[in-house]
């Protein structure tokens, strides 16, 4: 297939991993920041053919993970609302608030409704006028664009009963408050490719040259992931700590100015709590001020978020989330993984989410169902 198979070549993938495995003198510990990275990494083998030579840790990037538990609480209040409709994407309904969910909500008798994309919720707003359509904003800089043209595309349409709860994220700072940690052990990031085709990666450079530490962006096909981690290593071996983009089909620099401005439009930057991290400055977006009558959060104060105080540092019970997307823990190292925490019935929202690291590892490892990068892409079952 155009432009997939050659970023599945297994020749290609095969000489990267030499690569990386001749270059590497130590065991360099990288983190990717996005689950859909998590993934590739242990779909294709790639974690388990370099574990020798890397430490491959996983960053908080699972944007349904991160939604913290209090603005789900606020979302399932909501769904109760005898006149309110809750839409979310399908992800957020098996992620455990402080107590419930939104698909238990769903079978008490709450109003939730899956939707593809925001806009589906505005087309429902106009399709029910008598019904409030609040549309669960949660993701990263991928998924703000979107839902900043719903709220347009609300103004345009006149629509009274639309609005969102905003809990959108950005990914940079949460890698800054990854690296500030005491116990931090990230020498080097594989950045998202997808984040920085909308929001680039030019600030990007302040963050190697503080912390001294390379950053190479990628994609999420076996040689984009491997040509990340050849550059990271290169860069650590000799020292040196630069940004490099091994995406440039699609990331830029200055990411996607029309999305941007979209952004910009309708959110500002935030201080933001993110669930297991606590609240990390400027780590996400708030609907702007002329936009507050579409903010949940005020059009609908008497159900409001009520906060826990923060950082909130972990889960309640046994699920040790916290630890997982802060890369202090690896999924199968926690007690649970496998036993009482399956997808079937999780326990935390890394095994609920599709993009969870905890999800990844069950699908994918341990062995002996982690299958090589080299042997999948030969046997065609990439
Ligand atoms: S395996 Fe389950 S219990 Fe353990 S951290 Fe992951 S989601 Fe939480």
């Amino acid at each position: 297939m155009k432009y997939v198979d050659e970023f599945r070549d297994p020749q290609r993938a095969k000489s990267l991993i030499a690569e990386i495995r001749a270059t590497a003198t130590k065991k360099w510990v990288l983190m990717d920041v996005c689950g859909g990275q998590t993934h590739s990494l242990l779909r294709h083998g790639i974690e388990q053919e370099l574990s020798e030579h890397i430490e491959l840790i996983h960053g908080p990037g699972c944007p349904v993970c991160v939604t913290p538990a209090e603005a789900i609480d606020f979302a399932i209040r909501l769904s109760h609302r005898p006149d309110t409709i809750l839409t979310s994407f399908g992800d957020m309904l098996r992620v455990p608030g402080t107590s419930d969910s939104l698909l238990n909500a769903r079978t008490q008798g709450g109003s939730v409704k899956t939707v593809y994309s925001p806009i589906d919720a505005v087309q429902l707003a106009k399709q029910q006028p008598n019904q409030q359509i609040v549309f669960f904003a949660v993701g990263f800089e991928t998924t703000v664009p979107a839902t900043a043209l719903a709220v347009l595309q609300a103004a345009e349409l006149n629509l009274a009963n639309f609005s969102l709860l905003v809990s959108h994220v950005r990914v940079q700072p949460a890698m800054e408050a990854i690296l500030r940690s005491p116990d931090n052990r990230v020498e080097a990031f594989l950045g998202a490719g997808h984040v920085c085709t909308v929001a680039g990666f030019d600030s990007y450079s302040d963050l190697t040259s503080e912390f001294q530490i390379p950053i190479a962006i990628t994609g999420f096909e076996p040689t984009d992931l491997l040509e990340g981690i050849l550059n990271c290593v290169v860069q650590l071996e000799a020292g040196t700590f630069d940004v490099h983009n091994a995406y440039a089909r699609t990331a830029a620099q200055q990411g996607n100015l029309q999305a941007l401005e979209i952004m910009d439009r309708v959110y500002e930057v935030t201080d933001r709590p993110w669930r297991g991290l606590g609240t990390i400055n400027d780590g996400g977006y708030v609907l702007r001020n002329e936009w507050c009558h579409v903010d949940a959060e005020e059009k609908f104060a008497d159900a409001a978020i009520v906060s826990t105080p923060l950082p909130i540092l972990q889960d309640g019970g046994d699920c040790r989330a916290a630890d997982v997307l802060s890369g202090r823990l690896r999924p199968h190292e926690c007690s649970e993984f496998g036993t009482r925490c399956r997808p079937d019935s999780p326990l935390g929202a890394p095994m609920v989410s599709s993009e969870g690291a905890c999800a990844a590892y069950f699908r994918f490892s341990p062995p002996p169902r982690v299958k090589t990068v080299t042997s999948s892409v030969e046997t065609g079952t990439l």
